[in-house]
């Protein structure tokens, strides 16, 4: 079994959502789907694809104009968010400790947090690639109990349309790991994510230590979509 899951970013509609779920019904698939959608789209959607948010506050409750509680997210029906999604680390400061803690919050809640870490074009042309990787799992994914996804997504390969070499992604992969391993979070599903599509996925899927991928644009409409998920049953 594969996890598919879909950010719809700030796009779509909930009407469009229904429909996706109504799309989602027709699909012979094992794998597990998860579509994180803007937090209005979430309250009382139900269909085959669980519902997730795409970010949290890192505080529980308070004086915090805009941002929304875990236990808000929990009690609207998200069993998952993403956090430190690229988007969120580049135009909103998020660090790595703020990302841990917003994934403890959703693990405090009840919610699957995928935790997103990955590298710049000019980490990568640094030659930072497999540092920043390293420090972004040891620094985001909170130690202890609960379950988390991570997610490895090479920032600028982002709705570019080009993705790493497969030995990149391997090598990525298998040092995230390595690394989880030597949390106790040996079990932990690791995503990729970047430029995803129908003609890409069953050959990222088949690379050792991808459990499944985090799709951006092309979770968008179920032409795209159906085909990720159906690329590997
Ligand atoms: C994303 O933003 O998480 C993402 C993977 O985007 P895309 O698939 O469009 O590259």
């Amino acid at each position: 079994m594969k996890i598919i899951a879909g950010n719809w970013k700030m796009n779509g509609t909930r009407s469009g959502l229904s429909e996706m779920q109504t799309a989602l019904a027709g699909v012979n698939t094992e794998n597990r789907v998860i579509l994180c959608v803007p937090f209005t789209f979430i309250d009382g959607t139900t269909g085959p694809a669980a519902i997730g948010a795409q970010d949290v506050s890192e505080h529980d409750h308070g004086a915090f104009t805009g941002q929304v509680s875990a236990t808000m997210l929990a009690e609207a029906g998200a069993k998952y968010v993403i956090v430190g999604h690229s988007e969120r680390r580049m135009y909103n400061g998020d660090t790595n400790e703020i990302v841990r803690h917003k994934a403890e919050m959703a693990l405090s809640a009840g919610i699957t947090p995928i935790i997103c870490v990955g590298e710049t074009a000019e980490e990568r042309d640094a030659g930072k690639t497999l540092e920043i990787i390293e420090s972004g799992v040891r620094e985001s994914v909170p130690m202890g109990n609960g379950d988390v996804i991570v997610a490895y997504e090479p920032r600028w390969a982002i709705g570019a349309g080009i993705t790493p070499s497969n030995d990149d992604i391997a090598t990525a992969h298998k040092m995230i790991a390595d690394i989880l391993e030597s949390m106790g979070r040996g079990d932990t599903p690791i995503l990729y994510g970047a430029s995803v599509k129908g003609a890409n996925a069953a050959e990222i899927m088949s690379i050792p230590h991808v459990d499944g991928v985090l799709v951006g644009g092309a979770s968008l409409k179920s032409d795209d979509f159906i085909p990720i998920i159906t690329a590997i049953k």
